[in-house]
């Protein structure tokens, strides 16, 4: 076979992820959201290779080498396209498309292969046998009606019924499967005696999908009152055991059709802990959410995520062990450099209770109005702390500084020490010192981390306004809509001074107005040396724990006032050469209107 089917390839970059792969050859240090390392493509001694586990590339600033997992493995291991693709399939144990084997091997694969499949339609037929049988069943007919469940969301996530008695196996061996098959499934028990019977027995069934709508398990509810169900000991929830197509933390409830109502990626994913607390929103038009089936989210569930959200949003209970996998949870996603928040619910105990009660339009604004993973801990912070105690708001501000200290963007970190500052009624550059002493503590380790800076492009322009266009510049890598309409308001290509970052802010627009920019590779829009020294600078920025919106903002503002401090100047020394009365008049106006026009700000 020369070519593998494109498919193939894209689930072979998907089941390697860049950091897991390069780690085996570069000793990486995480900083930010973004890893670092020596460049094993060139000798250095200063970390200036980086690998970007959100856009899955790497970057080398002092060789200018960069790609993705499978050029990397081309250029590491010499290998060509296909060998490296074969490569990495080995790694992920992802079996190749049929080429020949040793036989031994080959048959080997192909045994296990047939059980997998039998498995996969074993549990395919049990559930709709198991929807079927809701007709059968007034107690869980009582049920959905109860829980306002209308009938295409329970064909949809496949809701079914196991009944009392001993029907399914009555009708899997009808339809011929065999006992070792319908027993792998776990589905199936055997007595001593050798008897077959149904291992779900009056449960409400779940079927768990894997992202390609292949049933690999189920979640079995019991139907009844929670009194009712303790004293009996019947356990609330039963699910599939571990077996040959069912790995517990590797699958996300819900996740195959909540991908389904994104284009490419969603723009957010809400995590939740139940079945019913993905089910009930869905019926009410909130479809963008999936449930983590245990308590905290896995760092597999969490890579799952970032293939299919840009942010995601957490909603556990309120008690102690909700807390625990909420923080869980918020490292999982930042260390794979996902913006998390946190769902901040009252008047209901979940997401399945709250649609009921308030309605979709209300639980959407809740999930608008979701706290960032630092405030969600500063919140919990607070609680510990008796902040009328001078010593114990001491203690708090130093566990604060901590907390701060670890945000990777300055910009993010200057909004949190401004509104703390506000409301502790501490000075601002207390909070920076005390996070100072943090960053210190972190520099000594890091210190070689710090990504080299190019040579001050142009002399005469200051720093501060090379930094604020490489800053927009930075905000548009992020390919969104909303901050490139927002940038175009008020950016002008001529408004930029050094002369390179004014050449990319032209490619950028004009690849955002023909629309190429969303599948570009940002490195192939520079012409020179310049170019790719910047922007592979601001690419291997993180860009996926800052809020956009709010950030665009406040740099669009200071723009605004550095560009108006220097047209003023222009217009004062414009006004001293001024050689007519009328064209003193002039300036003289637009300076009086853009000092109003900074006033009125
Ligand atoms: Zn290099």
């Amino acid at each position: 076979m020369a070519f593998y089917p494109e498919e193939f390839i894209e689930e072979v970059k998907s089941s390697n992820d860049v950091v897991d792969v390069i780690s085996g050859y570069v000793n990486l240090k995480r900083h930010g959201t973004t890893y670092f390392g020596n460049c094993p493509f060139h000798k250095e001694k200063t970390a200036s290779f980086a690998v970007t586990p959100d856009k899955q590339i790497f970057h080398c600033f002092g060789c200018g080498v960069g790609g993705n997992v499978i050029s990397f493995i081309m250029k590491a291991e010499n290998l060509s396209f296909k060998e490296a693709v074969e490569f990495l399939a080995d790694r992920a144990k992802l079996q190749l498309p049929v080429e020949n084997d040793s036989e031994e091997v080959a048959n080997e694969l192909r045994i296990k292969e047939y059980h997998k499949s039998q498995m996969y339609n074993i549990n395919k037929d049990a559930g709709k046998f198991f929807f079927l049988n809701i007709n059968k069943s007034k107690m869980a007919q009582d049920y959905i009606k109860q829980r306002k469940l209308n009938i295409e969301t329970v064909k949809k996530f496949g809701i079914g019924f196991a009944l009392d008695d001993n029907s399914l196996v009555k009708y899997l061996k009808e339809k011929g499967y065999k006992e070792t098959d319908m027993l792998a499934t776990g589905l199936v028990g055997k007595s001593e005696k050798g008897f077959l019977y149904d291992k779900f027995k009056n449960r409400l069934m779940f079927p768990i999908f894997d992202v390609r709508g292949r049933v690999v398990a189920f979640g079995g509810r019991a139907l009844g009152s929670h009194e009712e169900l303790k004293e009996k000991h019947i356990p609330k929830y039963v699910n599939s055991p571990e077996n040959l197509i069912y790995t517990k933390g590797r699958h996300l409830y819900g996740l195959n059709i909540a991908k389904q109502s994104g284009g490419d990626k969603l723009k957010r994913i809400l995590v939740v802990e139940g079945y019913m607390d993905v089910v009930s929103p869905h019926s009410y038009g909130v479809t963008n959410v999936v449930a983590s089936l245990g308590t905290a989210l896995t760092e597999n569930q969490g890579k799952l995520l970032r293939q299919y959200a840009e942010e995601v949003v957490l909603s556990y209970d309120s008690d102690q062990a909700g807390q625990n996998a909420i923080l869980r949870g918020i490292d999982v996603m930042q260390s794979l450099g996902v913006m998390c928040k946190v769902l901040q619910m009252e008047g209901a105990k979940d997401p399945d209770e709250y649609v009921l009660k308030y309605g979709p339009e209300k639980f959407n604004k809740l999930i608008n109005n979701s706290i960032t993973a630092v405030e969600y801990k500063i919140k919990i912070l607070k609680q510990k702390y008796n902040l009328d105690d001078t010593a114990d708001k001491i203690r708090f501000l130093n566990k604060m500084a901590e907390i701060l200290s670890k945000v990777p963007n300055n910009i993010e970190r200057d909004i949190y020490i401004e509104k703390l500052s506000k409301d502790l009624g501490v000075g601002k550059e207390a909070l920076v010192a005390e996070i100072e002493k943090f960053l210190f503590k972190d520099d000594k380790k890091t210190k070689s981390l710090k990504v080299p800076q190019p040579e001050n492009p142009v002399k005469s322009v200051s720093k501060e306004t090379s930094e604020l266009e490489e800053t927009i510049l930075y905000l548009l890598t992020s390919k969104r809509k909303e901050v490139f309409e927002q940038v175009k308001k008020f950016v002008l290509v001529n408004d930029f001074q050094v002369e390179p970052n004014k050449d990319l802010l032209s490619s950028f627009y004009q690849s955002y107005e023909n629309g190429s920019i969303y599948n570009l590779d940002l490195t192939s829009l520079c012409t020179n040396e310049d170019q790719v020294n910047i922007i592979t600078k601001l690419m291997a920025k993180p860009n996926t724990s800052i809020e956009f919106d709010k950030i665009t903002e406040e740099v669009l503002s200071s723009f605004n006032l550095q560009k108006m401090q220097k047209r003023k100047e222009e217009l004062l020394n414009l006004m001293k050469q001024a050689t007519d009365q009328e064209e003193l008049n002039k300036y003289q106006s637009e300076l009086r209107e853009l000092v109003q026009s900074n006033v009125r700000k």
